[in-house]
């Protein structure tokens, strides 16, 4: 799993979807809450790639979610590169 520390500003974010937003920005399709980031990439059309992401407070959850995700056909041919795009990322949150 990725840890990802780094993003856009110098705010120490406390919400795993804060987190999301500045690293993805606006363009990002996020879902649900939580530290626990699983990341593929979506292209609709005619429209350019955009993050779809889903966010678990529970690794073992998010976990369940990737492993659906790498069945083939979840994601159809919107997804780029099926399978092999899907990441999950644990967001390091700041210290209050
Ligand atoms: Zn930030
Ligand atoms: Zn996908």
């Amino acid at each position: 799993m990725k840890v990802r520390r780094e993003h856009h500003c110098t705010k120490n974010h406390r919400t795993g979807f804060a987190m999301a937003r500045c690293v993805w920005g606006t363009r990002a399709d996020i879902k649900g809450r939580g530290q626990y980031a699983v990341v593929h990439w979506l292209k609709i059309g005619w429209s350019s790639s955009y993050p779809d992401v889903y966010l678990f407070d529970d690794e073992v959850r998010a976990r369940a979610k990737l492993r659906q995700m790498s069945d083939p056909f979840y994601c159809g041919g919107s997804c780029r590169n099926a399978g092999a795009r899907h990441e999950l990322i644990r967001f390091e949150l700041g210290a209050k």
